[in-house]
């Protein structure tokens, strides 16, 4: 059946593959709508071309280009968003701002002809609960607003709450995802990421820069196991009015993550351990541990990751290769 879809923040990095993945079903239209704020035309140059991709250069915050891409839309996947630890740390008010407002806008222009909406959310909500893995209902426990990571947490808990009172108060069919240190290739390590940040440093020969004493933990999972199950998970009805951790169990120490990198890039790049202070200011706490309990998507759409993280990392080696390459 024909279908007509909406993504907002389709030129970002989890955006651009999820689209990929929806115009490669001819059944398909897809609409999106992206500022460039943290995502790039290059992304998504190799699908403009395409007749049936409709791209609008903007921003959610712009009430009447967003209610015009909703009303043409059946479906909406929302991805727009404020990214990235750094990126969040340097632009506290904007982040604040676009996360909140900019889905307020998406549900209530939704919510005029319910059209299901997929909100995508983050690990960053359990906080430093150390009580892992992390079920969907655990608790999440955050430091003081003083702390000023907490702001991305608390951003994206109002998102959740948001869509959970559009669909109990207003009938939307939402669905909310919380995605777990999503990577692969088109991420970039601008703002802050791990993965492209240490597969760039040991490319170019430089020291790759572990924070602390590399021992805390996460679980990466490859972008495309992601954008197949937020398709999924938008076409099943079970999913309605629910949450879902999206991830991979699998955890390793960061400073594990920068031996491989070292050895499947074959650099000579040393591995030099910062302190956090030398990094962020004092209002800075990092997670330790983020694992994923992914019982409860893997029986609402049979979710499996398929990808390991030595998969992650030769793809992202691959394209950063491919990238020096092209200039
Ligand atoms: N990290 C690091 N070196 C870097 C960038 C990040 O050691 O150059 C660490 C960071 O402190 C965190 C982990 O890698 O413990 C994952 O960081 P990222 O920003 O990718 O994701 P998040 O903290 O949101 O899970």
């Amino acid at each position: 059946m024909k279908k007509r879809c909406l993504v907002t923040g389709g030129a970002g990095f989890i955006g651009s593959h999820l689209i990929e993945q929806l115009l490669s079903d001819s059944n398909n239209d897809v609409w999106t709508i992206d500022d460039f704020s943290t995502g790039s035309k290059d992304n998504i140059s190799h699908l403009l071309n395409n007749p049936k991709l409709h791209f609008h250069q903007g921003s959610i915050l712009n009430e009447s280009l967003l209610k015009e891409l909703i009303d043409r839309c059946e479906v909406i996947y929302h991805l727009a968003a404020a990214v990235g630890v750094k990126y969040v740390m340097d632009n506290l008010i904007e982040s604040m701002k676009i996360n909140i407002e900019g889905t307020e806008n998406v549900l209530e222009m939704a919510s005029r002809d319910k059209k299901k909406v997929l909100i995508t959310s983050s690990s960053e909500i359990y906080g430093k609960n150390e009580n892992y893995p992390f079920k969907e209902e655990s608790d999440r426990i955050l430091g003081s607003t003083t702390k000023l990571r907490w702001s991305y947490s608390s951003s994206k808990a109002i998102d959740e709450f948001l869509a959970l009172a559009y669909h109990k108060e207003k009938g939307l069919p939402i669905v909310i995802t919380r995605l777990f240190n999503v990577a692969g290739p088109r991420q970039t390590g601008a703002y802050g990421m791990v993965i492209p940040r240490f597969v760039n440093q040991a490319l170019k020969g430089e020291p790759i820069t572990v924070y602390g004493d590399g021992s805390s933990t996460r679980s990466f999972i490859h972008v495309t196991d992601v954008v197949r199950n937020l398709i999924s998970m938008m076409e099943s009805k079970n999913t309605i009015g629910e949450i879902f951790n999206l991830g991979n169990p699998e955890a390793v120490t960061i400073s594990n993550l920068a031996y491989a990198v070292k050895k499947l890039t074959e650099s000579k790049s040393d591995i030099k351990y910062i302190p956090y202070t030398q990094i962020y200011d004092d209002s800075f706490e990092d997670l330790r541990y983020r694992v994923p309990d992914i019982s409860k998507i893997s029986k609402a759409v049979g979710f499996k990751p398929t990808k390991s993280l030595e998969d992650i990392l030769k793809d992202v080696i691959k394209y950063y290769k491919n990238k020096e390459k092209c200039g």
